[in-house]
Order: C-alpha cells, then structure tokens, then sequence
C-alpha cells in the first residue's frame, strides 16, 4: 500500500507504515517525533524527526513526479504548517521543515486533499527520466513496477530495514550512478541489436558495488526478490553489506557474470533534456538544497504559464520541470534564477554539498549553507569540477554518505577536515571554530598556487598529501 497517511472512507486518517518491515497502526498521527540521532529513521508523515527548527518530514511521492498544482499545495502547506522551508535530499526526497506536533495533522490533510500518494514502503529508485529518455537502454520504471508487485506479493513480508535502497538504472540522460543502494540494477545491452540485461550488484555505488550477476528482465526481478528473502532472514537492521558475495556469486554461472555496464560519466542534472515525447525538461536545484516556499511559488506560476506538465525531482538535490517547448526554455531558467534556484552545470557551487547545518538541524556544530557561499567567494579554485566539496554539520554526513575528496566536518570544538573519507572517517587535522573562512582560503591557495599544468584539484590535493594539508592548516 502507498501513502504513510491516508483518509479512510470514514473520514478518518490512518497511518500507513513508514517502512516496508512494519506493521500499519491505525490512529491518529503519531505526535512523539524520532529525536535527530535515530539512525536508520525515516522522518515521514507519521514519525516526523525534531530538528533544530522543528520537526522534518520527508517525502517520497508513490508517483514518478507531481503537477504544478500538487506542488503549488506542497508549498502553501509547508508555509501554513511549518517554516516554509523545503529541501530537496540528494536522493531526490522533498523535505518540510519547522513543523509541530499541532500542525501535522493539517499537513496531512493538505497533502492529501491535494491528490499525492506518497511511497511508504521498500524505497525503489529510478532515475527522474525514467520513460521519457530517449537514451534510456531498460525500462527502469516498468521493471520497477514489476519489482513491487512481486515484492508486495510476498507472504510473509520481508523486514527489512527502514534505509534498505534499491536502484534500478536503466542507464541515459541522467543515472543514479552516483547514489549508493544496497541492492542496484543497471541496464547495459550486450549488443546492438540484444534486448537489454540488467547487471545486480549488492552495496554501493554504481562504481563501488559489487556485481553478482547480469540477467535478463523476469531473473533479475526474482533475484531481487530472493536478495531480500535473505536480508529478512539475516534481521530487519541487515544491508546490501550484509550479504555473503562470495556464496551469491557461488549460485550464478560464469556465463552471467559478463556485460558488466560501466559507469558513464557523470551528468549534472542542472541543464536542458530532451524528451522522447517531444519537447523538453530543464533541470533546477534550489540553491544548496532549499528553498523558501515564497521562492517556489513564484518559480510555479511562471513554469504554469510555460506549460510545464509535471515536476519531478532527481538526483543532486535537483528539480526537473517537464514539457517545456523550446522557446519556453530560457524563460523559465531565468525566473528559475531570479526565484533562487541553481540553473546552470557549470555553475561552479554546484560542486559544493552542504548538509542543512546549523539553525535547521539540532546536530549541527556550524552553518553549513553559510559557508558554501563564502566558499564560492573565498575559494574557487577548489570548485572546478574534480570533486565534490562536503560541508557536513555533523559526523553523520547526511548530505553526501559516500567518501568525499574533501570534507569540513563539525566538531564540538571547531572542525574536522576530512580527506578520501566519509564525513565520519578519521579527519586529517581539525581546526578551531573561528578558523573555517582562513581555512578554505588557505585550501583554495594550496590549489591555485601548487596545481601543475593539466591538474585538477582533487589530483592536486591528492598529489600534496594528507601530511603536508594538515601541516599547511595546523600552521595557517
Ligand atoms: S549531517 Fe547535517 S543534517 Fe545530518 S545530522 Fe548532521 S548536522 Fe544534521
């Protein structure tokens, strides 16, 4: 079933399990709200999680993208019930923030008398172009489709963990390549002419993760299936991590195990897509991840008039606006601007992810988006594209789980610098609270005064060495 709240044909609200391994709880909406520390929580309509600036509710929508007018009630509702802040997650979830226990109720009410359903359940991703790529190699949404029949099929039903990810990828335009999943299906065509097979690897990256097998349509459903099968039987906390490879790949012929796909290279979603239907999407991020429930309106009523169908949000923090003629196109990105959105791929703090920090998140030891603009002022020459700058308010490192280059990590006592590491990796030298403008100017310096010709910066910093970094920023 998709939704976690529903209205009942009684007229009543009905929560709906947050996760795949739990059981639906009739009642009203949970008020006891998940404190910032649960790992492994999902903040949903019925568990939203206290925050520095109220409670968080994160959203999936059941359906691939929503309406302008489904978003236009999204944002009036996170202005009415919260803050008016909304983020969109790397994974490309839609988050409210500053809400109360008081207020939940209503915004339930909202989001659901506006017609959206959102996914409760096993999370299976697919990259937001899903079917409407022209150079998409697989059927990423049908095979996902498939997927949660057979899985909601199953009796009794797995329990899994509240975070367990599955990626299906039908490669194209923009992929998922770069998000990690414990379970991932990749399209790759083993010929020109060959229906397309689809590579199953276990915890990771596209890049990261380790391949079992490649298979055809109806096997890689039923080795999903079995995938899970087995994580429910190894405990409803067991990930992708959790399972013997060894013993999988045991159970695949050699035969299975070519025609691996290779990762692409990555695309930014910012920028114009074209369609297989005809017409195009153009790519937007509010500016670090968040953006005022105002600004969005605004943004709305101009992508309304422009003759935008549907809206969906993607990888990177981003939102797709679907069905824009060409002429439509340059319009739009220049409201998308003037309303506070990133438009561009070549804009260079597009290479900064900065979790919520500070003022929106109680864990956070500093202000996060605060400092990705100074950043961009202070030190350019890290943001040329190589790697992906991480500012994380905390050692969770919800805005980018995956090892960084460089990560600036706070610390009760100032900041943890960060090198080839997850945000909770061993920091290389950690600087005092006052030091984190001199800090990133002092990094951005190393760059632009130590780069040899042709280098970027991730293979400057790497080539200088965790050594001589924390030296030059013990000294700085
Ligand atoms: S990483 Fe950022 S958003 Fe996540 S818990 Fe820490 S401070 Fe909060």
């Amino acid at each position: 079933m998709k939704g976690n709240l529903m209205v009942a044909a009684n007229g009543q609200t009905v929560n709906e399990p947050t996760c795949f391994s739990q059981e639906p709880a009739e009642g009203r909406v949970d008020a006891s709200p998940l404190p910032p520390t649960v790992r492994g929580a999902c903040p949903s309509l019925s568990t939203p999680m206290q925050t520095g600036d109220g409670l968080l509710v994160r959203l999936r929508p059941a359906t691939p993208g929503l309406t302008v007018a489904q978003y236009r009630a999204l944002a009036e509702a996170a202005e009415t019930h919260g803050n008016g802040l909304i983020e969109i997650t790397a994974r490309g979830n839609l988050q409210l923030r500053g809400l109360t226990s008081q207020t939940m109720e209503g915004l339930a009410a909202d989001i659901d008398r506006a017609g959206m359903s959102v996914q409760s359940e096993i999370a299976i991703e697919t990259p937001p172009l899903s079917g409407l790529d022209p150079s998409e190699i697989g059927g990423a949404r049908t095979l996902a489709k498939r997927l949660q029949k057979a899985i909601d099929g199953l009796v009794p039903k797995p329990r899994l963990a509240a975070k367990l990810a599955i990626i299906i990828d039908g490669g194209g335009q923009l992929t998922l390549d770069g998000l990690t999943a414990d379970i991932r299906l990749k399209a790759a065509r083993p010929g020109e002419r060959a229906d397309p097979l689809w590579t199953l690897a276990i915890a990771g990256t596209e890049t990261t993760a380790t391949p079992i097998a490649t298979l055809p349509d109806d096997l890689a459903i039923a080795d999903v299936v079995m995938l899970l099968k087995r994580l429910s039987r190894l405990g409803p906390r067991a990930r992708g991590r959790d399972l013997d490879v060894a013993e999988l790949r045991g159970q695949f012929s050699e035969a299975r195990l070519n025609a691996r796909a290779e990762a692409g290279p990555s695309i930014s979603p910012l920028g114009i897509f074209s369609l297989a239907t005809g017409g195009y999407a153009l790519g937007v991020r509010p500016s670090f991840g968040q953006i005022h429930a105002r600004d969005l309106l605004r943004l709305l009523a101009v992508a309304e008039e422009s003759g935008v169908s549907e809206i969906r949000t993607g990888p990177e923090h981003s939102m797709l606006l679907l069905g824009l003629a060409a002429d439509k196109l340059e319009h739009v990105r220049a409201a998308a601007t003037s309303c506070g959105f990133q438009t561009r791929g070549d804009d260079p703090a597009n290479h900064i992810v900065p979790c919520s920090g500070a003022g929106a998140c109680a864990s956070a030891h500093y202000a996060t988006k605060q400092a990705a603009a100074d950043c961009a002022i202070i030190a350019p020459e890290l943001l040329d594209g190589s790697f992906k700058l991480h500012l994380s308010g905390c050692p969770k490192g919800c805005a980018h789980p995956s090892p960084a280059a460089l990560a600036i990590v706070g610390v009760p006592n100032g900041h943890a610098i960060v090198l080839d590491g997850p945000a909770s990796a061993q920091p290389a030298v950690n600087i005092g609270k006052e030091h984190l403008k001199s800090a990133l100017a002092l990094l951005g310096e190393l760059v632009r005064n130590d780069k040899v010709a042709g280098e970027s910066a991730r293979q400057c910093l790497k080539r200088l060495g965790r050594d001589a970094i924390a030296t030059a920023l013990r000294q700085g």
